[in-house]
């Protein structure tokens, strides 16, 4: 074991951490986190304090920490084989398993499953994909893809540009040109536009008519969405969003991508959101909560339509020019594998809507009417809370202010863990699926003293 001294050091002369602050890092001014273990819906850091995870990670240990189903089929897996490819038809017992059990999971409609390692290499295979596709059916001009503003698809170059958040363009040269950004359904944002809900959704799809107008239905190929938009905010749609907004897109003959690494394999109460709100995408995006991230592992599920043209493309071209050394790692389908199975056994997308519905309506009751928040918003086990500096007229806060990091930093302080979500002074909470009710009541209560602390 490293002397706690000596791990702060390293960690701050070596580790390049990722979404940090590196000048004020390096300083010491972000302080070091370093986490050791792991139980439930705690974590534990070095210096002994348990800590309540209301954001399980970065809303992937959906099952929980400390599952030792999941860490004996990987450790089972390493020592029967560590690693072989699936290229050439290869595969093993666990990924071929898997396969079979996302399909078995995922809507009719879809045919096969293509496995990566993270949400965004997953979105870029899809990119990639639709791409060919156009290609196949004769149609190159066909290509550029439409993300929303706040959509949240990868860090990528081109799941980058895809993400529709600032923080990630700024600087790297991003968005690239293929893809272009529409309005996102985040009404509670755009009180400037003074309609009702219904009139919002309409301005959302008349945004994206008037879009596809402009660049010309010929080029467009893709549409990508989360189900309910995750790191933009955790917004829920409005009413009639999805069902609005997909019938343009099938009138211009414009493929759908969900983006289901947040919501895929339960969160919503449903084992994919595209259920819960009835969309049928011709993709989905899975990464997360396929193996609870016990293990790295993603997938790009592909539906019957666009198989067949890849199929005839292999016909034409010869084999797809697509893969990664690591694609469909052993262990990874193998913690896939544990990880769904439990899932069914305890029941935890029933318990992730059940629960996830008690949590939204006791955060409802305990912050909903203090003067300084706006909205208190969700879906199963996804709930946000957004402040204002006046409810009339929806005034936001300066950024300045941190007004959201010194709240979850109050809440932090209390031993809960929620995420300050990166644009606007909002609140993210998405705990495991094993959420008690009594853990519930902490994360709600916990979080009223944090906003009044920061709030009054
Ligand atoms: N899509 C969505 C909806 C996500 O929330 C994320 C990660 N938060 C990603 C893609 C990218 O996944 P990863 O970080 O595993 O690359």
């Amino acid at each position: 074991m490293l002397r706690n001294d000596q791990l702060d050091q390293w960690d701050r002369e070596n580790f390049f951490h990722p979404s940090t602050h590196l000048a004020e890092f390096a300083r010491g001014v972000t302080p070091q986190r370093i986490i050791t273990g792991g139980q439930g819906c705690h974590i534990e850091d070095r210096d002994g304090n348990r800590l309540l995870d209301a954001f399980a990670g970065l809303y992937c240990v959906n099952v929980g920490y400390g599952r030792t189903d999941i860490a004996d089929a990987i450790a089972a897996q390493a020592k029967e084989l560590a690693y072989y490819h699936a290229y050439v038809g290869h595969g093993t017992e666990a990924s071929i398993t898997l396969a079979k059990m996302v399909l078995d999971r995922a809507p009719d409609h879809m045919s096969k499953v293509y496995f990566g390692l993270s949400g965004s290499d997953a979105n870029e295979t899809n990119v990639k994909l639709i791409w060919y596709y156009n290609n196949i059916l004769g149609r190159p001009e066909k290509k550029k893809i439409i993300s929303r503003w706040r959509g949240y698809h990868g860090s990528g170059l081109m799941t980058g540009s895809l993400t529709g958040l600032e923080l990630f363009h700024k600087k790297f040269d991003l968005p690239l040109a293929q893809v272009v950004h529409t309005e996102a359904p985040y009404y509670f944002r755009r009180p400037d536009l003074d309609m009702t809900e219904a009139g919002f959704v309409a301005h959302c799809v008349s945004e994206l008519e008037a879009l596809i107008d402009r660049e010309g239905a010929d080029t467009i190929a893709a549409f990508i969405g989360e189900p309910v938009l995750g790191t933009g905010g955790i917004v829920p749609p409005p009413a009639g969003y999805w069902a609005a907004i997909q019938e343009v897109l099938n009138k211009h003959d414009i493929l759908l991508v969900a983006d289901e690494v947040v919501t895929g394999f339960g969160r919503l109460g449903t084992m994919f959101g595209s259920e819960h709100y009835g969309m049928k995408p011709d993709l989905i995006t899975i990464a997360k909560g396929l193996t609870s991230a016990y293990a790295p592992l993603s997938g790009s599920i592909v539906s019957d339509k666009m198989w067949k043209v890849l199929e005839r493309g292999t016909d034409e071209n010869g084999p797809i020019g697509h893969g990664w050394t690591y694609s469909a790692h052993p262990i990874g389908a193998a913690a896939g594998v544990a990880n769904l199975k439990l899932i069914d056994e305890l029941n935890l997308v029933h318990k992730a809507g059940e629960t996830g519905r008690y949590l939204n309506a006791a955060m409802r009751d305990a912050v909903g009417g203090h003067a300084h928040v706006g909205e208190v918003r969700g879906e199963g086990m996804l709930c946000a809370v957004e402040f204002v500096k006046t409810r009339e007229g929806r005034g936001f806060f300066d950024a300045s202010e941190k007004v959201g990091p010194r709240i979850a930093g109050a809440l932090l302080s209390r031993g809960v863990i929620a995420r300050a979500m990166p644009q606007g002074d909002i609140l993210g909470f998405a705990p495991p699926f094993c959420l008690t009710r009594e853990e519930a009541d902490e994360i709600v209560g916990k979080t009223a003293q944090a906003v009044a602390e920061v709030l009054g």
